[in-house]
Formats: C-alpha cells, structure tokens, sequence
C-alpha cells in the first residue's frame, strides 16, 4: 500500500479490502449479487483514484522540497570572510519577514543571521530590492566607467537569475494550489464513500 495516504484514505482501502474478502467466499459458495458486484466496480475506481492521487501529491510535494533546496545563500563569516568553518544552527526571520540562516564560525566562535533568504519565495523579493539599490547606486554622477559598468553587469545578471527563478516558483505555487483544492475534493469523496462503506458492511454483518 502507498505510504503516502491519507487516514481516512487509509481506513476506507481497508473497508474495500474486506469487501473483496466477502466477495471472494461468496463466490465460492454463490452467485454474487448484482448489488454486490456494482459496488465492488466502485470501489475498484475508487481505490485507483486515491492512489492516482497520492501519486500526483507526493509528485508535487517532492518537487517542492527540490524547490527549497535550489537556493544558495553562499553565506560567509562576517570576520575572517569565508565559509569552511561555517555551522548552521537556526533560521531566523528578519522584520520583512523573510527567512534566513543563522550560522556560527567556529573558528571566530561568532554567530551571525545571513543577509540574503534561504528560501526562493523570498529571494524573489530580496534580490528585487538589491538591484534596485545598484540601480541607485549606478545613476550617480561620480562614477567611474569601471564601477558604472560592473553595477550595470551585476544588474544584467541578478534580473536573468530572476527571470530564470520567478516561473520555478509561480508553477510550483499553482500545483500547490491545485493540489490542495483537489486533496479537498478528494477527502469530501473518501469520507462519503467510507460512510457508504460502513453501513453496507453493518448489513452485512446483520
Ligand atoms: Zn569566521
């Protein structure tokens, strides 16, 4: 059985499993009824519904861990500026609301909550912001063409990666989004066909 159901996907696979059961000794003995024999076709396509189901929702929520995972903070120590010694050991969110990591360096024995998110929800609206800061910065009227020029190529490059980034996390968005409308439907259809389940089982049992 699919480690991924649901309980009452659970509990209602077990209900049509012992219908199967019924249905195999009454075979044995007699006819089966016609009655008997329309459910069990319900159940069969229903069982192939959830696990269809589950199969789409585990789809989608792997994707979505993959999804959290694609971003890099490259975060450094503030004091010796690199990242050998680096030790995760929290998250925290800052007053925007976006979450980042908080390392300790073991080497400066410091801790520290990295600038830029972890996450890609919200390093969509961190780099925004960052490159509209370059986009300030590089208007001014003191620059050199080298500086102006390396402002311009880190703008170029920051929008490509946004551009590359925005689509990944709008679908992934949408197939939560269905998923979660569709894990709804299905509940309401498990719950109403395990209580049909229930009470045809009652009379069986009469
Ligand atoms: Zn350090």
């Amino acid at each position: 059985m699919n480690q991924e159901l649901k309980q009452e996907e659970r509990e209602v696979i077990k209900l049509v499993v012992f219908f199967k059961k019924k249905a195999e000794t009454w075979s044995a003995e007699t006819e089966i009824p016609q009655e008997f024999k329309q459910l069990m076709e319900t159940c069969d396509k229903l069982v192939e519904q959830i696990n269809i189901h589950a199969q789409s929702r585990e789809l989608i929520l792997s994707e979505r861990e993959l999804l959290k995972k694609l971003v890099k903070d490259n975060a450094q120590c503030p004091r010796c500026n690199k990242n050998e010694n680096l030790k995760l050991i929290g998250t925290e969110k800052n007053e925007k609301d976006w979450q980042s990591n908080k390392y300790k360096c073991r080497k400066c024995n410091i801790t520290f909550v990295w600038n830029a998110p972890n996450n890609p929800w919200d390093m969509i609206p961190y780099v925004e912001s960052v490159v509209a800061e370059i986009e300030k910065k590089a208007e001014a009227n003191d620059l050199d063409d080298a500086t102006k020029q390396h402002f311009i190529e880190s703008i170029a490059q920051m929008k490509s990666n946004l551009e590359k980034l925005k689509p990944v996390v709008e679908n992934s968005a949408a197939d939560i989004a269905n998923l979660e409308l569709r894990d709804k439907e299905m509940a309401e259809i498990v719950h109403k066909f395990k209580k049909h389940l229930m009470i045809e089982k009652i009379k069986l049992e009469d």
